[in-house]
């Protein structure tokens, strides 16, 4: 039996059924604007049989490629194996430093240790909370290999400084991109600056995959074709294999999903711009540290980071008035166990310390609606005029 609609009695709402929750993001009511594509070019690749690597990727890889302004474009399956990939590209060698932040999430310094390098911290700083530039001359060495800063949040590090002074030590800058898709620095697009830019397709990212995948974007020629032969086993040659390689392949079906969702990036992100702005219109009275858009930068938020002492208590008091919020990132990557070797100590890079201590991430994303903010907006002025000695 069908049933229409229609033909089902109304239902009035009762007057005091709760809002539903409001997700951090919704990866669902994306799937449902562009089921009937993805659906249609994965099945293309399920009947191709094209399951590593093969067409699809090669298209997503140009197409990415062109979208965010590089030469080159390497699809591989993780953004971890991206910067994996660019670092070893970079010259980076085992027993060599990689001057990099502490605040950023883990696969960052991951990459540099898979080396069996060093991750040399500067501190963040306190406007951007990306690499301070001030900083980083002092901690060259002669073994620094590569400078990788993050453009966290969605945000490009200041990439003008960070390129001079690469450039007049010889030393690589690659870009972990990874949060950071279509945003821009003077103009430039983020991941297209420095000698690699580094991205992650996690479904959770402003351009995610229905899975693992990831990418590297190079203007260089000879460093692509590495790329492409380190991602694959390291055969130039079937079988052959003149070094060490890596089973770092991007799936078809990966391809067939980011393909298809490229092409509604640009729309995604401008939501998330006009949310964003809309955030900082709204809260700006409150006693919190909102994040900023740096003059010259393009921020394409893939978080909305605001801090504020008291954090735990406001994201206990939001998830009661049904609001899902973030923690990014709760322990800086110096203080972290797995790095105890590096014997750092609180206190080494107060900034990032400073983050840890009092972020949290509002919900944003590109399907929210405007009711939605609103309530987020309403209980986080509840939680923050309750007790007004809770000022930063
Ligand atoms: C997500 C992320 C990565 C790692 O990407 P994966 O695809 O999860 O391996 C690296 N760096 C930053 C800053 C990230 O946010």
């Amino acid at each position: 039996m069908t049933l229409i609609a229609t033909d089902l009695p109304a239902m009035p709402k009762p007057a005091s059924a709760p809002a539903p929750p409001v997700p951090i993001m919704d990866l669902k009511a994306q799937y449902r604007t562009i089921q009937d594509e993805v659906l249609d070019a994965l099945r293309e690749v399920a009947e191709s049989t094209a399951y590593v690597l093969g067409p699809k990727v090669a298209d997503f890889e140009q197409a990415f490629a062109d979208y965010v302004g590089s030469r080159f474009c390497v699809g591989v399956n993780s953004g971890t194996s991206a910067l994996h990939l660019a670092l070893i590209c970079a010259g980076v060698r085992p027993g060599d430093e990689v001057i990099t932040v502490p605040m950023t999430f883990v696969a960052t310094t991951w990459a540099v240790s898979y080396i069996g390098a060093r991750p040399v911290f500067v501190d963040v700083d306190p406007i951007t909370y990306t690499m301070d530039l001030r900083q980083v001359e002092r901690k060259i060495t002669r073994r620094t290999k590569a400078i990788l800063p993050v453009h966290l949040y969605g945000q490009p590090a200041d990439m003008e400084g960070l390129l001079d002074l690469g450039r007049r030590r010889g030393i690589p800058v690659i870009e972990d991109a990874a949060q950071a898709h279509g945003a821009a620095y003077d103009g430039r697009g983020a991941g297209t600056m420095g000698l690699c830019g580094c991205f992650s397709f996690y479904p959770g990212k402003n351009l995610g995959a229905y899975g693992e995948a990831g990418a590297i974007t190079t203007d260089d020629e000879a460093v692509a074709a590495r790329l492409r032969k380190l991602r694959d086993h390291a055969q130039g040659r079937r079988y052959h294999h003149d070094e060490l390689g890596y089973n770092y392949r991007m799936d078809g079906f990966q391809g067939a999903v980011l393909g298809v969702k490229l092409k509604h990036l640009d729309r995604w992100t401008e939501s998330r711009r006009r949310l964003a702005d809309r955030y900082l219109r709204k809260l700006a009275t409150l006693p919190l540290k909102l994040p900023v858009e740096a003059p010259g930068r393009r921020h394409v938020w893939h978080l909305f980071v605001a801090l504020h002492p008291h954090r735990d208590r406001i994201r206990s008091e939001l998830e009661a008035a049904g609001i899902q919020t973030g923690l990014h990132y709760p322990v800086p990557v110096h203080l972290q166990e797995a790095y105890a070797d590096l014997e750092h100590r609180p206190g080494d890079f107060p900034i990032a310390e400073r983050v840890a201590s009092d972020c949290f991430s509002l919900p944003l994303f590109p399907e929210m609606t405007d009711e939605q903010q609103d309530r987020v907006v309403a209980a986080l002025r509840d939680a923050l005029t309750r007790d007004r000695e809770d000022r930063p």
